[in-house]
């Protein structure tokens, strides 16, 4: 039976055949990795999906629920979590795109993404111990200059203790620079740390014996907002540079929050100091903790993005091995046959409708998040400066992208998913319920998709005045160029074309709009976010499309013609049906028409 939680096909494709990724395999900084190396890691985490991360997906087993338990004022992580953290570690996929030095592993960042494509559509809730240890090891590795950085490291990549990302307050979401937490000097250089964490994933559990929590706060005196924020590492128990560890460093968790999704991760809420006894390290420079959390934020951003990935591609896996089993009605050609034998719902068009609208979808995505770590491999690569900083742009430009549409696509997914099923869709007997439901929290943090919007359109479009998507929009060229001379697909490329001019376009009358009317803009961003990335994803289609018909020309197996073939009708229903509407989107967008501003906050309901 075909798997309903790994795509190994689509996600090989996309690594070898649309991104060659093999082309910077033999050189640095991948000198030691070949193909088979890749395929073997590949198949590893396929092996651990399926056989040990998968299995604990259900946040319910025989009524009772698999949840992150509050205890006495401990944390537990459910059971079946303990061998998943444990596997994990052990087989280095704490470190799979890591320098050598601290364990990692050193591959291409895009085999970390199919490896988290495939992990998160195991169990996300699981998945997000390890992510946020990665992240926060990461800045420790980047930032952290004190006598404790080298065994931090080291207990953090082994498995040993875990990280989590301490952001967010209860006056402060969104708005990180009202944060109320305080950061005192010591004469030993240490800072002694006070304020409330709310929503802490993965904030408190048993899966370590340690945590280390970078947390932001204020250092007494600094200025208010953002340019007054620092960040510090602030472990759970206190530890020598041997790793020994001390006495507890006055971190508490007040309670774990009950939740619509992702049960298995303990949402805490985490009180520093409230002894007066937790001790904080700095990271990085004084009144820069923004500037470094951004670094854990990208990272963040872009594996919540992931997410995204990893439900659409189990959801739609699901429906559609579900539309080939369940008998219900007639093939359309024998309606009026009263003896007709029922029929797999697949053969109804509407429900083929559905599926091909998830697997398009999904694979847009999919696209769409391998393309931005393919970008990090280009900037990996980069031979000189000029080059590294084309593609450090490019990720900057696609980093709000990715996390706020693949997470938005999630959520259509998921919800496509539970309608093919019909009414068993919604109970809970099938995972596809949980699937929206988890899916649900990757549109909300790490920053709101409606933040991400702004992020696009405030800060990354004009970056260095707009060279940065300038040159985005230059890689989309040569492939549209390719279709337009293909009889198949010119079409299509021509409907991608004018998209994304049309996209270049909105986003300079936005920006002088910005001055004369700022609302229209500020209305329209979240829609002009999604605009862009259908026409985005509309290239990744062209480009699939146009690597699948060279690939059907030289006349490829039973199964690749099936797939090549899937990824053409795909390409065909995407653009035709989604990249299409851009255009007419982008026109509506820039009209001088804001009604959400003028209508009185009264007149909303009366
Ligand atoms: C399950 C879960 C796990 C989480 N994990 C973590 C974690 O590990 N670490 C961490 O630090 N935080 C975490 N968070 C917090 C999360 O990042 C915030 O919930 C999120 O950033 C939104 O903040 P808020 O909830 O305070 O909403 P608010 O900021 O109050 O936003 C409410 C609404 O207003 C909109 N809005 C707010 N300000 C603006 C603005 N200026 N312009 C336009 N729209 C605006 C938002 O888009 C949103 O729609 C988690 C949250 C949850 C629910």
């Amino acid at each position: 039976m075909a798997s309903q939680w790994v795509d190994m096909r689509d996600m090989k494709f996309l690594i070898h055949e649309v991104f060659k990724i093999d082309e910077l395999l033999g050189k640095a900084p991948y000198e030691d990795h070949d193909s088979d190396m890749i395929d073997m890691v590949l198949t590893e985490a396929e092996k651990l999906t399926e056989n040990e991360i998968a299995p604990t997906y259900p946040d319910e087993v025989n009524r009772k629920p698999v949840e992150a338990r509050f205890e006495n004022g401990n944390v537990y992580a459910p059971e079946s979590y303990k061998r998943l953290w444990q596997l994990y570690a052990e087989g280095g996929w704490l470190g799979t795109s890591d320098p050598y030095d601290v364990g990692g592993q050193g591959l291409p960042f895009i085999v970390s993404a199919a490896a988290a494509n495939m992990f998160l559509s195991g169990n996300q809730a699981f998945l997000m111990y390890p992510g946020l240890t990665h992240g926060a090891a990461r800045l420790v590795y980047d930032f952290f200059q004190h006598p404790l950085r080298d065994i931090t490291l080291q207990k953090m990549f082994d498995g040993s203790w875990a990280g989590t990302m301490c952001l967010t307050e209860p006056g402060a979401g969104s708005d990180v620079g009202a944060l109320k937490s305080t950061a005192k000097r010591n004469p030993d250089g240490t800072f002694s740390i006070t304020g409330t964490k709310s929503f802490i994933s993965a904030g408190d559990h048993d899966l370590t014996e340690n945590i280390i929590h970078p947390v932001l706060a204020r250092i007494e005196g600094d200025p208010n907002g953002t340019k007054g924020i620092s960040i510090f590492v602030v472990p759970k128990i206190r530890y020598n540079e041997d790793g020994t560890l001390g006495e507890p460093n006055d971190v508490s968790t007040g309670n774990i929050e009950s939740k619509m999704g992702i049960h298995g991760n303990a949402t805490c809420t985490l009180n520093f100091g409230e002894n007066g006894k937790c001790i904080g390290y700095l990271m990085g420079e004084e009144r820069e903790g923004m500037k470094v959390m951004f670094h854990m934020m990208n990272e963040e951003r872009q594996g919540v993005g992931m997410m995204g990935v990893g439900m659409s591609t189990a959801a739609y896996l699901h429906a559609l091995s579900y539309a080939k089993e369940r008998m219900q009605g007639v093939n359309i050609m024998n309606m009026k046959d009263p003896n007709a034998p029922q029929v797999p719902i697949i053969q109804h068009p509407d429900v083929r409708r559905m599926l091909i609208k998830m697997k398009s979808m999904t694979e847009a995505i999919r696209a769409l998040g391998f393309y931005c770590y393919y970008v990090m491999d280009r900037r990996a690569a980069a031979v000189d400066d000029a080059e590294k900083d084309k593609w450090q742009g490019i990720m900057e430009v696609i980093t709000p992208i990715v996390k706020s549409y693949c997470t938005d696509v999630g959520d259509d997914v998921t919800k496509i998913a539970i309608q093919t099923y019909g009414g068993y869709g919604f109970c809970r007997e099938y995972p596809v319920e949980q699937m929206a439901r988890d899916n649900k929290i990757n549109t909300i943090y790490e920053g709101t998709n409606g933040i991400q919007a702004l992020d696009l359109l405030g800060r990354k479009l004009g970056m260095k005045k707009g060279l940065y998507f300038m040159n985005l929009l230059g890689e989309t060229q040569a492939e549209i160029a390719k279709a337009k001379n293909s009889e198949n697909f010119k079409e299509e490329a021509a409907i991608v074309e004018n998209a994304l001019n049309k996209c270049a376009e909105t986003a300079m009358t936005f920006s002088s709009l910005i001055r004369s009317n700022p609302f229209i803009p500020l209305i329209s961003a979240y829609d002009y976010l999604n605009c862009l990335s259908e026409a985005l994803c509309g290239w990744f289609h062209i480009w699939m499309a146009n690597v699948a018909t060279e690939k059907l020309a030289a006349n490829p197996g039973e199964k690749d013609k099936a797939f090549y073939t899937g990824k053409i009708e795909g390409a065909k229903f995407y653009i035709n049906r989604t990249t299409a509407l851009v255009p007419a989107k982008c026109e509506t967008l820039v009209k001088d028409e804001i009604s959400a501003m003028r209508i009185p906050d009264e007149a909303f309901a009366v």
